[in-house]
């Protein structure tokens, strides 16, 4: 479960104030698969680094499995963080590590003890559809390959929620689509999905609950056919 109630972020610079997101009201439920669209500079990453707590919010409050995680000890961060799983747009692949070891890798930094490591990654990545190139470095996959890698990677902590950045932004099309059925049929065993994109196209050929952004507001959200701000546009479609 995501919540943001009243959330606004104004990042300071030294001659201005950058007004990044503005009351976000926005309520995910567990199971939910949810598209955040918004152009560039709508405040999508801003959005992004809130739930991953990169960034504080400057007013408001997020909550996210429970947890208000705007006032959360920083101790208490990386376990916060380990309950998400994130699939960055640049994928984030150490190189010179195989498929098998970057899952791998994720987990050892961990702590998770060898055996359920070596039981645990080919079981995620066949999940993907990676089963028979686990040994081959970032280089010798495609770039929705790689992506494959860094969903697996993303799931290897048996996460609730997965967060995926503008996962269509270094593949083609139709790898892109894959990915959303990828992002799909995860979904439909239960983990929560977020994904933050720009690309309008894509998000339509889904049918999905799809959250606008624009200028730091929500503009319109089809799981809410109307909301207090008036800006709604009920059902983007
Ligand atoms: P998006 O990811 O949708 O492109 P961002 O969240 O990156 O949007 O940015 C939203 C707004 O906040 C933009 O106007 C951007 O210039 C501003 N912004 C983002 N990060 C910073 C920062 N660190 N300092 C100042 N302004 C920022």
């Amino acid at each position: 479960m995501i919540d943001f109630e009243h959330v606004t972020k104004v990042y300071e610079t030294k001659n201005d104030e950058n007004v990044a997101l503005e009351d976000i009201n926005l309520h995910i439920e567990d199971g939910e698969f949810v598209f955040v669209l918004g152009h560039s500079g709508a405040g999508k990453s801003t959005f992004l680094k809130l739930m991953l707590l990169e960034e504080k919010c400057t007013e408001g409050t997020v909550t996210i499995n429970g947890q208000d995680i705007t006032h959360l000890k920083r101790r208490k961060v990386p376990y916060m963080r380990r309950q998400m799983g994130m699939v960055f747009q640049d994928f984030r692949l150490i190189p010179t590590m195989t498929a098998y070891e970057n899952v791998a890798f994720a987990m050892r930094v961990t702590n998770i003890p060898t055996k359920q490591i070596q039981k645990r990654v080919p079981y995620v990545l066949g999940l993907v559809g990676l089963g028979d190139k686990m040994d081959r470095v970032p280089e010798e996959l495609s770039g929705g390959e790689q992506q494959r890698v860094a969903l697996a990677r993303a799931l290897a902590h048996s996460p609730k929620l997965i967060i995926a950045d503008e996962p269509t932004g270094n593949i083609d099309p139709e790898m892109s689509f894959e990915m959303m059925e990828l992002l799909s049929a995860i979904n439909s065993v239960g983990v929560t999905v977020v994904v933050v994109t720009h690309a309008h196209e894509l998000v339509h050929r889904f049918n999905k609950r799809v959250v606008t952004i624009d200028h730091g507001r929500i503009v319109s959200d089809t799981a809410e056919p109307y909301r207090e701000t008036g800006y709604a546009t009920a059902g983007a479609e």
